[in-house]
């Protein structure tokens, strides 16, 4: 199967991804973890990307294109993957089209106040890039991730000024996908506006959607 996840930066994508990755065997793509990979290693691409992902800026289509079809290359693909963070422009979706048939795209719709709040007390993984929430979903041990012992921090870009411009750019830039996708009768909204609901009952709502979808 392969599926994309939509929805606003803190809508949970991350989180409800790599627990569907699990259920669905097929490999979870985060192109927010390829590009904090990418800085990371230092390369030529690393250098250019980190000053727009800092600045909760969208990288160029250009090079996250490429970014993502060299992953969805690799031989794990093959059977499928869940996307999460792409597309997150139109230009995006066309190139994914040329290279992939997508079978479902997951929306999440949450509402603002909720994603404030969860994107401004989320922590995440330097190691394994698990994500826990300082309020909601607390590491057993303070700091420290619950699956590598890894140490936990919070990304520059979830900075309240911050988080209000990706907020901006995903109205702009990504929501439109909806309705591209609508049109291409793929689309499968889910609502998670209750911040008490444990991602498992998620997971549990979109695991049914992908069954009637088939
Ligand atoms: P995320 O972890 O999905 O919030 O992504 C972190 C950052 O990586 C974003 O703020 C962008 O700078 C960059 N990024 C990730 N995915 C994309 C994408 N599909 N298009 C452009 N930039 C992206």
């Amino acid at each position: 199967m392969k599926l994309v996840i939509l929805g606003p930066p803190g809508a949970g994508k991350g989180t409800y991804a790599s627990r569907l990755t699990k259920k669905l065997d097929i490999p979870h793509i985060s192109t927010g973890d390829i590009v904090r990979e990418e800085i990371k290693s230092q390369s030529k691409i690393g250098k250019t990307i980190k000053q727009y992902s800092e600045k909760g800026a969208l990288v160029p289509d250009t090079i996250i294109n490429q970014l993502l079809a060299k992953r969805l290359n690799k031989s794990d693909c093959t059977k499928g993957f869940i996307l999460d963070g792409y597309p997150r422009t139109i230009n995006q979706a066309e190139s994914l089209e040329k290279i992939a048939k997508i079978d479902v795209v997951i929306n999440l719709n949450v509402s603002d106040k909720i994603i404030i709040d969860r994107l401004s007390s989320r922590i995440l993984c330097s190691e394994c890039g698990a994500i826990y929430n300082k309020k909601t979903l607390k590491p057993k041990i303070e700091n420290v991730c619950d699956i590598c012992s890894g140490r936990l921090y919070q990304r520059n870009d979830d900075k309240p000024k911050i988080i209000q411009e990706r907020l901006d750019i995903y109205k702009n830039k990504t929501e439109p996908l909806i309705q591209y996708y609508l049109q291409k009768d793929l689309l499968k909204n889910i609502y998670c506006d209750n911040p008490s609901c444990p991602p498992k009952s998620i997971v549990n709502k979109i695991l049914l959607a992908l069954e009637k979808h088939q």
